[in-house]
């Protein structure tokens, strides 16, 4: 028989893994939107999903055959695994494949943030180098820097690894501290705000990570303080922190991820001390190949074997 599988893209998806779909499968594509527009013969039909981070509980639960979701980004905060989980319903993530390319783009992001290069850059593209003269000194450096890493996971570890040949101390916290790691365990955020004065956020939007970055940790982290995030917005409150870079309780912000993307808002956007970036961490020709390979692989692998290649910690893989 020639009957295919049927899964199911809501909204956007990556050209490559598109086109690799429907080379596999039946692929339904519906929009985007708060309802899924969907028959009952379609629903009852559809056994996978590959999304780019949106399955919520209401949409799980309008499918009843469906086994496995495979989300596009290593980040699944809008994919409700635990209600997958309880259901027995598979969610996969792109975990790896991606950190090489985030990690250089935090390091990137940092010596912007704090070297002003992308202002210096505008500098000389206005003309004004050659009208006014040499763009201002940086009063910032990367020089002599204590760096705090909040997340210690895949991507964290090689962060932390690319910040050695800069020659700056290197702390940490996470919950469970990590073994085997050269660098400093820090026992919470603020004490780890208070021993450094460069704060890099890459941990998950969860719960517990909820503006966690607030007004307290940012006035640890002290006038000379320079924080860099490319974990999650959700992670930080946008307004504490739109208050600090107005009041110099902290140099300067380097930011990827913001908490109603694509909205930035207004305030940030008008602060100098700001260096901003359309949540482009992992966004290379490349690292989004590979992405959207692994997002293919395992739903081919559930189907054809009966075994993904990257399940997340709420929907592990039995037996
Ligand atoms: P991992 O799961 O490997 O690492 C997560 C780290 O965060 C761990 O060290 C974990 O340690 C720590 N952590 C989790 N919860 C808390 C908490 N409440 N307090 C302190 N530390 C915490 O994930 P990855 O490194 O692969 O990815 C991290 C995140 O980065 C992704 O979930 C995604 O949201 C974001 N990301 C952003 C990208 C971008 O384009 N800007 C690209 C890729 C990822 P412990 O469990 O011990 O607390």
């Amino acid at each position: 028989t020639d009957t295919k599988i049927t899964v199911l893209v809501p909204g956007r998806m990556h050209p490559r893994a598109l086109e690799r779909l429907q080379a596999a499968f039946d692929v339904i594509q519906t929009s985007a939107g708060a309802e899924m527009d969907l028959s009952d013969e379609q629903r009852g039909r559809i056994r996978g999903a590959a999304t780019l981070n949106r399955m919520p509980a209401a949409w799980i639960d309008q499918l009843p055959a469906l086994e496995v979701i495979s989300n596009f980004g290593v980040g699944y905060d809008g994919v409700d695994a635990g209600h997958a989980g309880s259901k027995g319903i598979l969610v996969t993530n792109t975990p790896d494949v991606l950190n090489d390319e985030v990690a250089d783009t935090t390091i990137g992001l940092l010596l912007n943030t704090v070297r002003r290069l992308p202002v210096a850059e505008t500098w000389l593209r206005e003309g004004r180098w050659e009208k006014e003269g040499p763009f201002p000194l940086t009063p910032l450096s990367l020089k002599n820097r204590h760096v705090g890493l909040l997340g210690l996971g895949r991507i964290g570890l090689e962060i932390a690894r690319r910040l050695e040949p800069f020659k700056v101390k290197i702390s940490y916290h996470t919950r469970t501290p990590r073994e085997g790691v050269p660098y400093t365990y820090a026992a919470s955020l603020l004490d780890l705000a208070r021993s450094v004065d460069t704060l890099i956020s890459i941990v998950p939007a969860t719960p517990e990570t909820h503006k966690i970055i607030n007004a307290d940790v940012l006035q640890a982290l002290g006038p000379n303080g320079v924080f860099i995030n490319v974990g999650r917005g959700t992670s930080v409150d946008e307004a504490d922190l739109e208050a600090a870079l107005k009041a110099g309780t902290i140099a300067a912000a380097g930011l990827d991820v913001f908490y109603h993307e694509p909205k930035v808002p207004a305030g940030l956007l008008d602060l100098p001390n700001a260096s901003l970036l359309p949540h482009v961490a992992s966004a290379s020709v490349p690292t989004r190949n590979d992405m959207a390979d692994l997002v293919v692989d395992n739903l081919i692998g559930w189907f054809r074997d009966g075994k993904v290649v990257t399940p997340v910690a709420e929907t592990p893989v039995k037996g």
